[in-house]
């Protein structure tokens, strides 16, 4: 998931003043020191993982190109594995989720994050432009970028949780929605089935139109079917990515209605991952810098998985272990 107006300043090529705005060196107690080799975040990964290279530094690498990257035989297997681990991830983050009353969002990060760790993966949000934790969990009127804290999660929670990891020089990436406790009877818990179910299917709807030569705007367009027919509104603010060597890179994946017109070609990877809401589609950012709520307290969903156009159509990569 990458915020839409982070990539019109790369294209304006402001990119260089967000980096140079970034602190080089901090302060504590009075005293002023040099930021250290190895960020405190990233020590949480044992040395022998093989890190991102903004796991120290804090700083993601820019794509050499605006050119969606092509991905050969051998970098697809790599990828593969990523997304598959990155889905399995997912599955055991949600496995602990939908326990009322049982885990804080913190602990559900503790906990994910020895299990990637186990897998021999890097958590990739960890410490990415500073990200303190290493997954993200946006819990009701929070649709995006919540940063895992102390509220333990209780019956009729709406969690979405996203899991990115980097293992064997590739990012897998995903991310789902569940309702803690499961779906009750009550209005409150079958208006946020629905969502959930609708947001499913326009992902569903999106990665059908994905082959050679159809274009990604189609993807877009087939996301504002579904959801227009459901009365539920797209956040505009983030975008589907390309993937793969780096995290967010060419092409970007709009899930409205536009005309950011890049051909689908074989061997392109990229997340279609949207966000529906119940009520207004608009959004602001909470002190923390990261977190990305509705203004109105409505309720968000989320899907994400990572597709591979292949020469006749699409493969997706964060599928379960029963799918491979
Ligand atoms: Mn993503």
């Amino acid at each position: 998931m990458i915020n839409c107006r982070n990539i019109l300043k790369v294209s304006n090529g402001l990119v260089k003043q967000l980096k140079f705005a970034r602190p080089v060196v901090c302060q504590t107690r009075g005293f002023l020191f040099a930021s250290p080799k190895s960020s405190p975040l990233s020590a949480l990964v044992p040395k022998h993982i093989i890190r991102p290279e903004y796991a120290d530094s804090s700083e993601p690498a820019e794509a050499s190109t605006q050119k969606p990257r092509i991905y050969n035989k051998e970098e697809i297997v790599k990828a593969r594995v990523a997304g598959r681990l990155a889905r399995k991830m997912l599955d055991f983050a949600n496995s602990l989720a939908i326990q009322p009353n049982k885990y804080t969002t913190n602990e559900i990060d503790v906990l994910t994050r020895e299990e990637i760790i186990k897998h021999g993966a890097y958590p990739s949000p960890l410490n990415y432009r500073g990200f303190p934790k290493s997954i993200c969990t946006s819990v009701n009127e929070v649709v995006c970028h919540g940063i895992p804290d102390d509220r333990q999660l209780t019956n009729g929670d709406m969690i979405s949780i996203d899991i990115s990891l980097y293992i064997d020089g590739f990012h897998g990436d995903n991310c789902g929605t569940v309702i803690c406790g499961g779906v009750s009877d009550n209005e409150k818990d079958q208006n946020a089935q629905r969502l959930i179910d609708v947001t499913a299917e326009s992902l569903d709807k999106a990665i059908q139109v994905c082959k050679p030569g159809s274009c990604i705007t189609e993807i877009g367009k087939a996301i504002d079917i579904v959801a227009a027919n459901h009365g539920f509104k797209i956040i505009h603010e983030f975008c589907g990515h390309g993937t793969g060597e780096l995290l967010h890179m060419p092409p970007f994946v709009r899930h409205f209605t536009n005309n950011f017109k890049v051909e689908m070609k074989p061997g392109m990877i990229f997340t279609i991952e949207p966000i529906l809401v119940e009520g207004s589609r608009r959004m602001h950012t909470w002190r923390d810098g990261w977190s990305a709520a509705t203004l109105d307290g409505g309720r968000g969903a989320q899907f994400e998985h990572e597709v591979l156009i292949t020469n006749d159509g699409y493969e997706i990569l964060t599928v379960p272990e029963s799918e491979y």
